[in-house]
């Protein structure tokens, strides 16, 4: 079990057919203002590639876009809903079908309020993760140890939590509504960016 890190595109044939699991790194929250740094994938095999784009970089990555881009693959996020944003404004593919680990927490661990992927590794899956890197300089010349570390913890454990998650709706009777929702992210990815990130246009008012 090994981080692997590339710049600019992942090579070619290093993952395993199947599902992936994929997060990014940004410098911000703001998705047009705040670049795409990392783009983090494992195919559940036990190795992370980090995917790492410099500041000047033209997002020209052939590899990871056809991977990202297949629709064979399932693509396993936690809150798919920014990182399919980032995806589609910098690396212009949606990065689709999609399972998210949030929306099916919500759907499922009615009983909490907490929904983090900290959470979700603790209570289900019985392991630590640390959050401390979350809000470090993504676009930085070098990037630390630390931060490689917590860029590839955010993709190593979604594999596992789809399979209790899959128990769980199922027990729940809400497989159904759950993919509904998954099938809608990248459309609400792109409300986010059309300028109805904050507006909920499903209300009355
Ligand atoms: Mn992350």
């Amino acid at each position: 079990m090994a981080v692997h890190f590339h710049e600019e595109d992942l090579p070619a044939g290093v993952l395993a057919p199947g599902a992936i699991a994929i997060d990014t790194e940004t410098m911000g929250l703001v998705t047009p203002r705040d670049r795409l740094c990392v783009v983090q994938v494992s195919d559940g095999q036990g190795d992370e590639h980090l995917v790492r784009f410099g500041v000047n970089s033209r997002y020209d990555a052939p590899n990871l876009k056809a991977v990202l881009a297949d629709p064979a693959r399932v693509k396993i996020y936690h809150f798919a809903r920014f990182d399919l944003a980032a995806i589609e404004y910098y690396l212009g593919v949606v990065a689709a079908p999609v399972f998210c680990t949030k929306i099916a927490s919500k759907l499922t661990r009615t009983y909490t309020d907490r929904h983090g992927l900290k959470n979700l590794v603790q209570e289900l899956l019985g392991e630590d993760i640390s959050k401390q890197q979350q809000s470090s300089d993504w676009g930085a010349p070098e990037l630390s140890e630390a931060q490689r570390d917590y860029a590839a913890s955010d993709v190593r454990f979604l594999h596992r939590l789809v399979a209790v998650f899959e128990e769980r709706l199922a027990r729940e009777g809400r497989r159904g509504i759950a993919q509904a929702c998954f099938d809608f992210l990248p459309t609400r990815a792109r409300l986010d960016i059309a300028g109805w990130a904050e507006q909920d246009i499903f209300t009355h008012d």
